[in-house]
């Protein structure tokens, strides 16, 4: 096991209900989906593994997470198509995308593990990092049939990475987007700066194949979907910092700029995620943590550091548009 929490789809306000997804679908003419076996409420339906290409041998982004069955799962599959894998490409190094690589390597030839360096490095000692290689941004590889395209994305962790194929104007965007619902992140200003940089890859976008979940077809919506909503949560953030504690409903005025008030993370989630039942507020927590350490860096926001928990003071509000509560 690797030493990353699982890191995947975000808490919502109930649990997911989802439809069940076959274990192998043919989702385009050169795109085949093998689930991982792995489904939980973390990951959905399981991890999406990509195999590429239409010739004999394949592209196969990820490699669920090394569950029993899973390389039976992956020989018939490959079997069907006659097909075997010549690359593995990793989106990032989360258990749930990385475990099967050694399966994989057991059913077919010689394939190398392709992945980013950086966490590999600090991932601890399980994994053999020497069977892995580096991968560049914009580092093509090539198939019959598929051409794909690394794109640097970090932000849902340090190291990831999403592909472009260019057949489709499609991109496998690992964990950076779910087909149900949004992820987690580590790092907000690299996130939406990742959401951004896919979005402007191509003016007609088409599919993007999310790490979990159904595929999407309008990439460009979900991810303009994915940058709105976040930047409603961070003008959420502000409009709240800009109120006394003392106001009695969300639509009282915001205080003069000079007299914000300062705010614990608890005080901000239990106005903001008032309607979200109690066990989910650790989570929420950390994502307003998140969205303050962003308006931080950004010098919008100061923290004030005392004998109990941090508060943080809002230095200037940005351009005003500071959604109402
Ligand atoms: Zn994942």
């Amino acid at each position: 096991m690797l030493k990353q929490p699982v890191a995947h789809a975000a808490a919502g306000p109930s649990p997911p209900e989802l439809d069940p997804l076959p274990n192998v679908e043919k989702i385009s003419p050169r795109v085949l989906r093998v689930l991982g076996l792995n489904p939980s409420s973390y990951t959905l339906q399981g991890t999406n593994n990509y195999i590429l290409g239409t010739g004999r041998e394949r592209i196969i982004i990820d490699s669920g997470e090394g569950i029993a069955g899973w390389d039976t799962l992956l020989k018939e599959a490959l079997e069907k198509e006659g097909a075997t894998i010549s690359h593995i490409l990793l989106t990032h190094f989360h258990h749930d995308h990385v475990g099967g690589v050694s399966q994989i390597k057991s059913i077919c030839k010689n394939p190398t593990p392709v992945a980013h360096k950086k966490l590999c490095l600090s991932t601890g000692d399980t994994i053999p990092s020497p069977i892995y290689t580096d991968i560049a941004d914009g580092q093509t590889f090539r198939v019959e049939g598929a051409t794909v395209r690394a794109i640097a994305t970090p932000g849902h962790c340090d190291d990831h990475v999403a592909f472009y194929l260019e057949e489709e104007r499609a991109i496998i965007a690992g964990d950076c987007v779910l087909g149900f619902g949004t992820t987690v992140f580590q790092e907000l200003g690299e996130y939406m700066a990742s959401l951004r940089k896919m979005l402007w890859l191509s003016q007609d976008l088409g599919r993007v194949y999310p790490g979990h979940g159904p595929v999407i077809e309008d990439g460009k919506a979900k991810l303009e979907f994915y940058i709105k909503h976040r930047q409603d949560r961070e003008d959420q953030i502000i409009s709240v910092l800009q109120r006394s504690h003392t106001s009695s409903t969300p639509s009282d005025p915001p205080v003069a700029q000079g007299s914000y008030e300062a705010w614990t993370i608890k005080e901000l989630v239990q106005v903001i995620y008032a309607a979200y039942p109690p066990h989910l507020q650790l989570a929420a927590e950390s994502s307003v943590l998140l969205h303050l350490r962003k308006l931080v860096s950004e010098e919008k926001v100061k923290v004030l550091s005392g004998d109990g928990a941090d508060k943080f003071l809002l230095l200037k509000a940005g351009d005003g548009n500071a959604a109402a509560l």
